[in-house]
């Protein structure tokens, strides 16, 4: 079910690019400041001041419209509206999986599409998979999103619009609410998180933060293929709870699987994870393997894995290989799976199987790319039914 939905917000302007200089949704506390010092020539401490009234308006209410604004004086208000707009990004599809899984489009600019997709049960109670780049440099064999040519970073600002639309559309103002829908944020989404570590570091200070969307740091997950020289940074910065795409246990099969690991070799990455900021058994660093037919999900790998985990506090994420047009892998049968697990279980590690959510619409790990790109999902379906 293909729809375009705005219709929570009728109220709400889109952005359509030309509004991108203009626009304070997403933006950071210090960009905030900046702007106002800038535009109302307002010292330091009168910017501050304004920037944080304006944050609490934006992100724990979802105001768009200056005019809510009801503790801003009059002519302020107006010259912002001025000046200003709050503008959400366009979402060009919308997509629910017969398992209540969302899958959003959303336009950044013309011919520049990112997904994210809300996955409900997922952590306390639902998680955002949120992307960080436009396409990926790096070129798993087994990930659709390696396949994609066009690559860029996303702005701080572009990341946190992300989970604000959702919150749109899952009406999830006034942020911190009892009953709300999404707890956990996951960069697992398009891209590489620590080739953008900048801007990854700084959409999570803004979600973070207490006084306005209020999702906590330990609800938040960075997924990283094995950029080592910025683990330490990203725990460092954010405090965000780490996973790392293992897939192999053996240099020679992850350098052809996950190509950066002819950088960055296994024992280098696991080094990186013994010494990240705050990892304990309270926070444990969680292992991503996918399950390939034959590749990587003997018995001897599994007990391998648990070999080279010892000493590290983690839990291990088996995820069932989500298969995609012209894939050169398929999934190792569930009895397999489960048979792994149970070696890992046995060896004392928590051991979910991540069961495959949102197949239907492909919003599946591994399956996001940008429609200017693939097949719409909409027809992939519509084959498959035919
Ligand atoms: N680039 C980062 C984060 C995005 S990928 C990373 O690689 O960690 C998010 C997760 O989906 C990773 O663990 C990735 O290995 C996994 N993944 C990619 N393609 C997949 C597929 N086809 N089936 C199952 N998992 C996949
Ligand atoms: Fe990029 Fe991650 Fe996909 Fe590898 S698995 S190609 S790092 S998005």
């Amino acid at each position: 079910m293909a729809e375009l939905d705005l219709t929570n917000r009728p109220d709400v302007q889109v952005n359509d690019g030309d509004l991108s200089t203009r626009n304070l949704s997403g933006l950071t506390k210090t960009e905030l400041r900046a702007l106002f010092a800038d535009t109302f020539g307002l010292d330091a401490k009168k910017a501050k001041m304004r920037a944080n009234q304006i944050w609490r308006w934006i992100y724990q209410h979802g105001a768009t419209d200056f005019e809510a604004m009801t503790d801003i004086a009059k002519d302020m208000r107006a010259g912002l509206a001025e000046k200003f707009v709050i503008a959400r990004p366009e979402v060009t599809e919308r997509l629910v999986s017969t398992d209540g899984t969302r899958k959003y489009l959303i336009r950044l600019g013309p011919g520049i599409e990112v997904e994210c997709v809300y996955i409900p049960d997922v952590g306390r109670v639902g998680a955002l998979c949120v992307s960080s780049q436009v396409g990926c440099t790096l070129n798993c064999t087994f990930c659709h999103t390696g396949t994609q040519k066009l690559v860029r970073n996303l702005t701080s600002a572009e990341i946190v619009n992300q989970v604000i639309a959702v919150k749109d559309d899952l009406e999830e103002w006034p942020s911190g609410g009892e009953d709300r829908l999404l707890s956990n944020i996951v960069f697992m989404g398009m891209g590489e998180p620590l080739y953008n570590l900048d801007n990854v570091a700084a959409a999570i200070d803004v979600i973070s933060d207490g006084d306005g969307i209020s999702l906590s740091r330990r609800r938040i997950t960075v997924s990283t293929s094995g950029v080592v020289p910025q683990m330490h940074d990203l725990g460092e910065e954010t405090s965000a709870m780490l996973a790392i795409s293992l897939h192999a246990t053996n240099n020679d099969l992850r350098d052809e699987l996950v190509p950066i690991n002819r950088k960055y070799p296994i024992a280098e990455l696991l080094d990186a994870c013994r010494n990240y900021p705050g990892a304990s058994n309270a926070r444990r660093i969680t292992f991503e393997y996918v399950m390939l037919k034959d590749i990587n999900d003997s018995d001897a790998e599994a007990r391998e894995l648990v070999r080279l985990l010892k000493g590290i506090p983690a839990k291990i994420n088996l995820i069932p290989f989500n298969p995609w047009p012209g894939a050169p892998y398929e999934c190792s049968s569930w009895e397999r799976i489960e048979a792994f697990a149970e070696i890992v279980n046995r060896a004392g590690y928590a051991s979910p199987i991540r069961t495959p959510r949102g197949r239907d619409i492909f919003a599946a790990c591994g399956q996001l790319k940008s429609e200017s790109v693939k097949k719409r999902a909409s027809d992939v379906r519509r084959e498959a039914a035919g």
